[in-house]
């Protein structure tokens, strides 16, 4: 079984496209292939309770990221500042992701 690339990763600023954080952006924290899925900084928060423990003795609400799918975030063109689409271009013989808007390649090259 192969793992299949999402058009964002870590790092990423992306917009949410649907649900009810839509419009909003924010930092890929986390990239989940497998599940095509990614955690979002303050996006999708999902409150869980949690037992005492030795940092809370009183146990309490921890507020976190749940993971959202991939495909209801677009990325963000760090040149360009709009939310586009994927192109892919070859740098040095490596594909290479860049903004379908501006051109700009999102990838760092090394
Ligand atoms: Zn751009």
């Amino acid at each position: 079984m192969s793992i299949t690339k999402l058009h964002v990763k870590k790092g990423d600023t992306v917009l949410v496209l649907s649900g009810k954080d839509k419009g909003k952006q924010g930092k890929v924290i986390q990239a989940l292939p497998k599940k095509n899925k990614v955690v979002v900084e303050g996006v999708n928060k999902v409150k869980r309770h949690t037992k005492p423990n030795q940092s809370a003795p009183q146990g309490g609400i921890l507020v976190k990221e749940a993971p959202m799918f991939a495909a209801k975030v677009m990325l963000v063109c760090p040149a360009c500042g709009k939310a586009t689409r994927i192109a892919h271009k070859d740098v040095n013989g490596k594909s290479v992701r860049a903004c379908k808007k501006c051109g700009e390649v999102i990838d760092q090259t090394k």
